[in-house]
């Protein structure tokens, strides 16, 4: 048997919401871990949570899930043994002897204040015996090749050599809910992702146009909503809306640099209103400021204007190597740079605006007959799938559950 200690993130800070946190992280964890539920039991403390891992060959498995969750610090393989100084000394012992020849270093931390001895006293009792059982083994607490940490709490002592760095963040469901506006591009996965990391749990949704745009971007899109779901709530949704007859509409205003401000203003309103209906508390987009014509500071105010909720652009001030970074380590990056059009780079004018005026977007609203096709599309043209466990299953709606499944490739 392993067991894992697992280290609770920022939620520690969190007074008295800090059961509803912990609570939520262990939910999630349960979620990650249910298919290895006969193999692993839950433990749980003020401070941390101890696994225990039933099978030693699951133990890499159980971990890599644990890597992905957000709301854990740090977790740490960890022997436990009874609070004895003898046997803690032993396992010690033993961790040293397992350890590559140099130097060691001890770390105590006492959190059982009825414990015999204290840190002082069982460092110099481990480490007498570590030395004195081993030959070529030295002490040094400045640049150790070991570093044995050993926690005594009330219950038992756990004795383990590395800290293993995790997501950090807030566990997913504690910040509501958001629903991302996902392209196909490099961006907007990246950002659902940062959304996710300050505990939001992130319902996606996409616009295309067939027949222009083709199966191809479709399986992108549901390709990268399963890359990015191991972040996420166990289960959540991806809407896509045929946005053709609105796109059709919009080409008729006379001035097309202002083409694309306007389509994202109606993505925005499509938004805003398939929100209610699944009680997200807020937009979240891939917009960096500056990137392209149509990401300046002015351009993101007219689309704000129509938006009765807040608008979460966590990569608004990155740089796109910095995008593109976080893309690679999360594994949307090479589904991202597929070469697949979604209805975005089709219809882009010659020379976007780069500066829009609230009041000339909105004359050019005037002249097309925008409201009733923005209806019949939100009624007609948005479709629900759910994503959870590795598939794509169609939805028949928010609280119907069931459905069948359409996608299981990747
Ligand atoms: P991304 O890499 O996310 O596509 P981008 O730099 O290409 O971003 P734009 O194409 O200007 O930027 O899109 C800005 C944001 O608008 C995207 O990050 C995304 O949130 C949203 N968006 C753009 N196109 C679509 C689409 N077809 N469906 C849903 N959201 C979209
Ligand atoms: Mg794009």
């Amino acid at each position: 048997m392993k067991h894992i200690l697992v280290r609770y993130g920022e939620l520690t800070l969190k007074g008295s919401n800090r059961n509803f946190f912990i609570n939520k992280l262990l939910q999630n964890i349960k979620f990650k871990l249910k298919p290895f539920r006969e193999e692993v039991v839950f433990i749980k403390s003020h401070n941390s949570l101890k696994i225990d891992v039933l099978s030693d060959n699951l133990l890499d498995e159980v971990l890599a899930n644990l890597q992905d969750t957000f709301g854990i610090y740090s977790l740490s393989v960890v022997d436990e043994v009874e609070n004895d100084i003898d046997k803690i000394s032993q396992v010690a012992l033993n961790i040293a002897k397992e350890s590559p020849r140099g130097s060691f270093k001890l770390e105590v931390e006492r959190k059982d204040k009825t414990f015999m001895l204290t840190s002082q006293e069982i460092k110099q009792v481990v480490a007498k015996n570590i030395l004195f059982n081993t030959d070529n083994l030295t002490v040094d607490v400045h640049n150790p090749n070991t570093k044995i940490e050993i926690i005594v709490k009330r219950e038992k002592t756990y004795i383990f050599t590395s800290r293993i760095t995790a997501l950090k963040g807030l566990p997913v469901g504690v910040s509501g809910k958001g629903l991302c506006l996902l392209s196909g591009g490099i961006d907007s996965p990246v950002a659902s992702f940062l959304a996710m990391k300050r505990g939001m749990q992130v319902d996606f949704l996409h616009f295309m146009t067939p027949p222009h745009t083709t199966p191809e971007a479709l399986e992108k899109v549901f390709s990268l909503t399963k890359k990015i779901a191991r972040f996420n709530q166990n289960s959540f949704s991806l809407y896509i809306c045929d946005f053709g007859l609105l796109l059709q509409e919009l080409m008729h205003i006379k001035d097309e640099s202002y083409r694309i401000t306007l389509m994202r203003r109606m993505f925005i309103r499509i938004a805003n209103q398939l929100s209610k209906t699944i009680n997200a508390k807020a937009l979240i987009t891939g917009e960096a400021l500056g990137q392209v014509a149509s990401q300046t500071i002015e351009s993101i105010g007219v689309i704000d204007s129509v938006s009765d909720l807040p608008i979460i652009r966590p990569v608004v001030t990155y740089d796109k190597e910095e995008i593109i970074k976080i893309s690679k380590a999360i594994d949307t990056y090479e589904t991202s740079i597929l070469p697949f059009d979604d209805v975005c780079s089709m219809y882009v004018p010659k020379n976007p605006v780069t500066k829009p005026r609230k009041y000339r977007a909105e004359q050019q609203e005037e002249q097309i007959l925008w409201e009733e096709i923005l209806d019949h599309t939100i009624k007609n043209s948005i479709k629900h799938y759910i994503v959870k466990e590795g598939n794509i299953i169609e939805g028949t709606g928010e609280k119907n559950q069931k459905g069948t499944e359409v996608n299981s490739k990747g």
